[in-house]
């Protein structure tokens, strides 16, 4: 989609977080998390540079996201979180996740009628009350890992907070995934990779880190735990263009129900982004953006295709001038968490939603 706002994709940060990534994480093989594309970075090209960096394992949410992977020509094993449709699953070789007998048993029955044996991971609801086995986990899984054309290649769990600020429901959830696990391998079942830890575990729960790490954000250079004092690079720097610079008088009305009056003589500037690029409207009278170097207010109500903002204080500038709305320019910095905070969210959704509909550029 070309509309006004444009994302430098630095991939060379992709690679640097990985190596943080794998550093803590002890060089455990990495479940590469690419879903909602690349949480906005664009799955393709960001998947194309993890496996160029040896990551051998990408999860993605649905099989859609999978089968564009497969399409650009990505042959690496390829985890579907949430949606295990057997044609696709299949038709592009995939590792479904499972959490429920009934679609275990449909592809195994269609692994049977295809002469061939299916790698499948099995989810356990240790606590986050989404998906996956809940009541006795040991045993629904043997009776799976019994199945015809079912091999049982990995058993998963997920925390229920992202941040892992309360440590001790996320120790209870790995106490109760390491006793499924153990009673699993007691009972001789080879399982090749136990894994739980997302990216907040990675950095701050190190016993659960087990076989493998499935990080997500990280990836892209955030961290979900507040105190963080990893060296991550934010991957995804974002621009709009301002459209156009205008001289109003003291008292000027700006955007839509007036909510910004301008209070001397002002120089109004405005961009070529609004909702409608994923710049959320609670970020009117509520956000800065950076041009020449320096931070200037956004003044008004956000629209769907424009924002305006105050460039009264910044000396020169012209129509044509970028302004940075993630990213850094002289010695101002902008990041998605700054944005999170401001618009009462977290930088997962501030990443998808700009960076999905914003034109990219990598490099
Ligand atoms: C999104 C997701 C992850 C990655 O989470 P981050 O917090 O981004 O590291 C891991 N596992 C599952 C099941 C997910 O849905």
């Amino acid at each position: 989609m070309n509309r006004g706002l444009t994302a430098e994709i630095d991939l060379n940060a992709v690679s640097h977080n990985l190596k943080v990534i794998k550093d803590i994480a002890r060089n455990l093989p990495v479940i590469a998390v690419v879903k909602a594309d690349a949480y906005g970075h664009g799955a393709v090209k960001i998947s194309g540079r993890l496996i160029n960096d040896g990551v051998e394992y990408l999860a993605v949410a649905f099989t859609g996201e999978a089968r564009e992977l497969r399409d650009s020509g990505i042959n690496a094993p390829i985890l579907v979180l949430f949606d295990p449709d057997a044609e696709d699953i299949f038709k592009y070789g995939l590792v479904p996740v499972i959490g429920d007998k009934k679609t275990a048993d449909a592809l195994s029955k269609e692994a049977e009628r295809r002469n061939t044996a299916l790698n499948v991971h099995l989810k356990i609801d240790t606590g986050m009350g989404r998906l996956g086995f809940a009541g006795d986990p040991v045993k629904e899984i043997l009776e799976i890992a019994g199945m015809r054309g079912i091999n049982v290649e990995g058993v998963m769990s997920h925390f229920s907070e992202a941040d892992i600020k309360d440590e001790s429901f996320a120790r209870m959830q790995i106490a109760s995934f390491d006793s499924v696990r153990k009673e699993l391998l007691q009972k001789g079942l080879q399982i090749r990779l136990f894994h739980i830890a997302n990216s907040a575990a990675v950095e701050s729960l190190h016993e659960s880190n087990f076989d493998a790490v499935r990080p997500g954000i990280m990836l892209y250079g955030y961290s979900p735990v507040l105190t963080s004092n990893l060296q991550l690079i934010p991957v995804m720097t974002v621009k709009a263009k301002i459209l156009t610079i205008r001289r109003l008088p003291a008292g000027a009305p700006i955007s839509y129900g007036r909510t910004f009056i301008t209070k001397r003589e002002s120089l109004i500037g405005v961009m070529a982004a609004g909702y409608a690029d994923g710049l959320s409207r609670r970020l009117s009278n509520n956000a800065e953006v950076i041009v020449r170097g320096k931070r200037v207010p956004v003044v008004g109500r956000v629209c769907m295709d424009l924002t305006m903002i105050d460039l009264t204080d910044i000396g020169h500038v012209e129509a044509g001038d970028e302004a940075v709305i993630i990213g850094r320019q002289g010695n101002e910095s902008i990041d998605a968490d700054e944005l999170a905070r401001r618009a009462d969210t977290i930088p997962y959704e501030i990443l998808t939603s700009i960076g999905y509909r914003a034109k990219k550029v990598y490099y």
